[in-house]
């Protein structure tokens, strides 16, 4: 076998999809990365991510190399840890990680990264992490034209965090099989996604995006039993550039079909307009959704 490839040589679809594992002493703290093959396995089956979702993970917009929001996902991702009493992650680690993905990934207009970080395998006292990269979906058609959802009963109260936090809602953990249910059921009902209310009937959040209404010039997003989105806090933090004003309130599916246009947001697809409501066609704002979607592209940080 000869080192030098043949003219015809094109790299390896994993160039495509950089792997760091995170390497762990038995302390729990991270000890630094080391590069691995994305088309190799590297799980054990006994690990505890696997075997019941036990662990938590973030997805990180990359746009031209520049990874998005990456404070906010770091604590957000410190804060699901601490949900969990796992150990703290190291987030000078984890930091290096994904901006070393960040620059494989440099030469894609948009990419994601995912940092995963799981109890390990069972019986070992030794975590399991990696960060992971991909080249993201084109998603012009679900930013321009928008999506369809159906608000679906996610069975618990608002004030979920509160009573029962064993629950863990709001933390951004690997069991997402039921968020995956949810979006099956919206597809069995003619949408594309789904907004959850709670059972004594607040607006939440979709399986992985957050709320965004807008009423004459004020913003409004849930504020509670939900994940804190990264992308509606940039949206809101910046929401003076249009003469927005933006707020955290209660919001009920009465107050999505008034509103003058709504979105789900979030890292990767960012700003999709809802243009259906369980059937009910409704207005969106596509030059207010265009405008964001601009301005989240260009973060360079
Ligand atoms: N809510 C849930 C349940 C999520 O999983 C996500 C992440 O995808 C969001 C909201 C949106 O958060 P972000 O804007 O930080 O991606």
């Amino acid at each position: 076998s000869s080192s030098t490839p043949p003219s015809s040589w094109t790299p390896p679809s994993s160039a495509n999809h950089p792997l760091l594992l995170i390497t762990h002493d038995g302390s729990g703290a991270a000890t630094g990365f080391v590069e691995a093959d994305a088309e190799h396995p590297h799980l054990n089956v006994h690990d505890l991510g696997v075997t019941r979702g036990d662990g938590i993970f973030e997805t990180y917009s990359i746009g031209r190399g520049h990874v998005q929001a990456l404070d906010a996902h770091l604590e957000r991702f410190a804060r699901s840890a601490r949900m969990l009493d796992l150990p703290q992650p190291d987030l000078g680690v984890w930091r290096d990680a994904v901006l070393a993905i960040g620059q494989r990934l440099a030469d894609h207009e948009e990419a994601w990264v995912r940092t995963i970080l799981t109890r390990g395998v069972e019986g070992h006292d030794m975590l399991t992490g990696w960060a992971q990269g991909r080249p993201s979906p084109d998603y012009r058609r679900e930013r321009t034209e928008g999506l369809r959802i159906a608000l679906l009963d996610r069975g618990l109260r608002s004030d979920v965090a509160q009573t029962s936090p064993w629950l863990l809602a709001g933390a951004k953990t690997l069991s997402y099989a039921v968020n995956r249910a949810a979006v099956r059921e919206a597809q069995r009902r003619g949408a594309d996604d789904v907004v959850f209310v709670s059972s004594d009937g607040f607006l939440l959040e979709g399986p992985n995006s957050t709320v965004v209404l807008r009423r004459g010039s004020t913003l409004s997003t849930p504020p509670f039993g939900i994940l804190p989105g990264t992308t509606q806090g940039d949206l809101f933090a910046a929401a003076p550039e249009w003469g927005l004003k933006a707020v955290m309130e209660p919001l009920t599916p009465d107050d999505l079909h008034a509103a003058e246009a709504a979105w789900i947001v979030s890292s990767v697809r960012h700003v999709t307009p809802i243009r259906a409501v369980d059937g009910v066609e409704r207005p969106i704002d596509a030059s207010l959704s265009a405008a964001w979607n601009g301005y989240l592209h260009a973060r360079l940080s």
